[in-house]
């Protein structure tokens, strides 16, 4: 392990875009004590995006012979960076920070026993009690010699990473998963807030949830290649875990998992929004994001471009009955809704459909509650989907178009009601050629119908296959077969 000293200009890095910024509550900033990582050369290291980022390819220049893990960069000075930092924040300033620490090296990797760099960062954080948040990432054991520290400091939340319980997944070695846990336990009873981020999602055991409910973590975030390494996927393929685990790119049995910490009800979030969902602590930070502040408090009132109260013929989406007790909603992996203005027949089922997502409608939705929509940004129409767990026969497609004083209501194949005012039902009529050899279930998703009828591809217009066929691996025919076949031999 080659390790250098080096001083750092800044330590804090704004964030303007990217996956931190894209939840409900983003954070401003990251920070690295350290540059590369220790664990690189564990298991982690065969699938860690870090290796791939700015951060890493213009290292200093005593690491530049290295490879990932093999080289660690001291930024020597952080704490006194930090420090001097904060101390020249106003008050108000400081209560809009939500700092990230870290995105591209664990501030707890074995080096940081001898170095002490996160602890004095972490102790520079301590003098104050007034910013918004500190997430500290790690997946080492160490962070718990600074639970004394932790424990005081009212806006930091340990994230702490668990991806399986199965050690057969460690193919090159890391933390124990059955250390990990008991590690996530004592932050629990040492009183630091904690989340578990199953990080990725790797294959697990059927006791898996039971487990990490068991740690009394505070709250859940589930991610996989697909969804968290900013790219779909495509980071992940060029990484060698991907060669080594065929089915790296499958998101089945992650949705699951969330689904069944949902029905245990905790707190549990998806990717991006699940690691920025921790809800601002100060008045300040919320007004730093105004545009955000929708999704402030809970599911219950979900306002995506929407003035408070919303506008007169809105359409409002109730899900379930009014008055029910609520719950996590049943049956649905995935849940969403997507504000469509067009169509892009490159893609399958819900990317096809161009347009943004209605933040919040996910597998952690409960029922009752209510949607409210309005008609901006130029879209045509809203497309409420859901993909069950039992059969492809079972999900649920709901175009609608906004329709003044009209009503649409549906079940769910489990019986739950679907009501939304201002609005009437789209009807997709079927396509049951199976047309250029595709799979059935593409030609038979209504979302790909619903794009075929309702924004002109259809009979010779319709795209070859080679242009309609996403090239990303998991949504490939063989993919597709495989996971078919897998479900019939459950
Ligand atoms: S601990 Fe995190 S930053 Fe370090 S190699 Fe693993 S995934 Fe990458």
């Amino acid at each position: 392990m080659q390790v250098i000293e080096h001083t750092a200009k800044s330590i804090l890095s704004a964030q303007s875009s990217g996956f931190l910024v894209q939840g409900p509550y983003p954070f401003t900033h990251t920070l690295s004590p350290y540059t590369g990582c220790q664990f690189g050369g564990t298991t982690c290291g065969l699938y860690c995006y870090a290796q791939l980022l700015p951060n890493w390819r213009y290292r200093p220049e005593g690491l530049k012979p290295t490879r990932w893990g093999e080289g660690i960069a001291v930024k020597v000075n952080a704490a006194e960076l930090l420090s001097d930092y904060l101390a020249g924040c106003t008050a108000a300033q400081r209560r809009q920070l939500r700092i990230f620490m870290s995105t591209t090296t664990d501030p707890y990797m074995p080096l940081e026993k001898q170095r002490g760099l996160t602890r004095r960062l972490v102790e520079v954080f301590a003098r104050y009690d007034d910013l918004d948040l500190l997430v500290i990432q790690t997946r080492s054991p160490l962070v718990a010699r600074d639970f004394d520290v932790l424990k005081h400091i009212p806006y930091a939340w340990l994230s702490f990473t668990i991806e399986s319980d199965d050690e057969a997944q460690q193919l090159r070695g890391g933390p124990a998963y059955t250390t990990r846990f008991k590690t996530v336990a004592a932050a629990v009873h040492a009183g630091v807030r904690t989340q578990v981020a199953i990080s990725p999602c790797l294959p697990h055991s059927p006791r898996f949830a039971d487990k990490l409910v068991e740690t009394g973590a505070q709250r859940f975030v589930i991610d996989t290649f697909t969804a968290g390494d900013g790219g779909g996927g495509s980071r992940t393929a060029q990484l060698p875990y991907s060669r080594l685990v065929p089915a790296w790119d499958e998101d089945g049995p992650a949705q699951l998992l969330a689904q069944r910490l949902a029905e245990a009800g905790v707190d549990v979030g998806w990717s991006a929004d699940g690691f920025g969902g921790i809800p601002y602590r100060t008045e300040d930070a919320r007004k730093g994001h105004p545009d955000r502040a929708h999704a402030q408090g809970d599911d219950m009132q979900l306002r995506m471009f929407t003035p408070d109260p919303p506008p007169e013929g809105a359409m409002v989406l109730t899900l379930g009955q009014e008055g029910a007790p609520r719950r996590p909603l049943p049956g649905f992996p995935y849940f969403w809704l997507k504000y469509v203005s067009g169509f892009d027949a490159r893609f399958h089922c819900a990317q096809c459909l161009v347009g943004p997502f209605h933040k919040g409608i996910w597998s952690t939705v409960r029922v009752p509650s209510a949607h409210v929509l309005t008609q901006a940004q130029g879209w045509r129409f809203a497309y409420l989907c859901g993909v069950a767990e039992t059969q492809w026969a079972d999900n649920l497609h709901v175009p609608v178009a906004h329709a003044l004083g009209q009503e649409v209501e549906v079940f769910t194949y489990n019986g739950i009601r679907v009501h939304i005012t201002n609005a009437r039902r789209v009807e997709i009529p079927w396509i049951d050629d199976g047309w250029q050899g595709f799979p059935r279930s593409y030609t038979t998703c209504r979302n790909f119908q619903f794009g075929v009828h309702h924004f002109g591809y259809d009979g010779a217009t319709r795209p070859s296959q080679p242009e309609f066929t996403n090239p990303k691996n998991g949504r490939s025919l063989d993919t597709l077969q495989r996971r078919q076949r897998r479900r019939k031999n459950q």
